[in-house]
């Protein structure tokens, strides 16, 4: 039977966590009166997560498991479950109970009112260090004001999305992907619910700096030219600079004011100066053709090594032929 509503999980090495995290979600999912379907998407675990997730495909009809070739990175990976998922309402969740299961029934709830983007709204965030919590912060309002989609602020991946909005998203081919942009971008009737976002049930963050730095790049070069347009204005700001100063050096060199040395050292700072703003501007530039070079490879979001469980859908990258292997299956 295809399921109304389809529980999207991305999984990195998750194996202390994910027993806990399942129970939680089949005792929330058997309350609801509807057919579901749980898709966890393994994203090239090196623990055991997969070991333990893949016996709930045989017992559960409803459990799914996808596994990746490698590790793609967790906006792959829900990418991918949405993909796949056959679910008239969409509800991704992260596997560290960080956004508690227990919330899907007021996002169902919010659905069957008619939105069709719910999202959830951490009013706190517990058990995060100081540090995370500045940073995310700063750069959810920089976001904000730098980019012309409306991307709520203090809002993470977890939200629940009709399959209109599936199929929407399956047409934006992008990917640096930042999903909860490309949603906001979509448009349709959103709407959010409140909720305190809980420490990690177990195991530690699987988000070091340098992943969350990718996903901010991402995040603003996706959704902004501002950087772009920063040269000009910096451009502009030496040209001016540089005016006045060449005016000041001759109303001093009539008047015999000018002592050659301060002038130099003048010099040599405008030149260090104008030397950052150009190396600055030409990383810039290089992060958009880096993305642009991205693109016009072209190459799948991801790369599916096993499937257990039976799918509704086919899916963007579906099953890749000569990349799938049925094992043992
Ligand atoms: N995740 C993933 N691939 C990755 C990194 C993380 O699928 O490369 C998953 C992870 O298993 C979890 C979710 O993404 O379900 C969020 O990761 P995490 O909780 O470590 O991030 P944080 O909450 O610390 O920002
Ligand atoms: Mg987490």
């Amino acid at each position: 039977m295809r399921p109304e509503l389809s529980i999207v999980v991305p999984v990195y090495n998750e194996e202390e966590v994910i027993e806990i995290t399942h129970q939680r979600l089949v005792a929330v999912l058997s309350q609801m009166e509807l057919a579901s379907e749980i898709i966890y998407v393994n994203d090239g675990s090196q623990d055991r997560s997969a070991e333990i997730i893949r016996p709930w495909c045989l017992e559960d009809g409803k459990v799914k498991l996808i596994s990746f070739s490698r590790n793609f990175g967790h906006q792959a990976a829900i990418t991918c479950g949405m993909d796949k998922a056959a679910g008239k309402a969409i509800v991704i969740i992260d596997a560290d109970l960080q956004d508690p299961p227990e919330l899907i029934p007021e996002m169902v709830a919010k659905w069957r009112e008619g939105y069709e983007v719910v999202y959830g709204k951490r009013k706190t965030r517990a058990g995060e260090t100081r540090f995370k919590k500045i940073t995310a912060s700063v750069y959810y309002r920089l976001l904000r004001k730098l980019s012309d989609v409306e991307i709520p602020t203090d809002v993470g991946d977890f939200r629940l999305i009709d399959s209109k909005v599936r199929a929407a998203l399956l047409q934006l081919p992008e990917h640096n992907r930042y999903v909860r942009g490309l949603i906001s971008w979509l448009g349709y009737r959103q709407t959010f619910v409140e909720y305190e976002r809980d420490a990690r049930a177990a195991g530690e963050t699987k988000y070091p700096l340098r992943k969350m730095l990718k996903l901010a790049g991402d995040g603003v070069t996706s959704f902004s030219y501002k950087p772009l347009k920063i040269s000009i204005y910096l451009g502009v700001l030496f040209l001016v600079a540089n005016f006045l100063f060449i005016i000041y050096a001759v109303i001093a060199k009539i008047f015999n004011l000018l002592r050659m040395d301060a002038g130099f050292v003048v010099v040599i700072c405008l030149m260090l100066f104008s030397f950052g703003a150009v190396l600055i501007m030409l990383g810039v530039i290089g992060e958009y053709i880096g993305r642009i070079f991205e693109e016009a490879k072209n190459r799948p979001l991801y790369l599916i090594q096993r499937e257990d469980g039976i799918f509704f859908k086919e899916g963007r990258c579906g099953t890749c032929p000569g990349l799938t292997e049925a094992e043992d299956a």
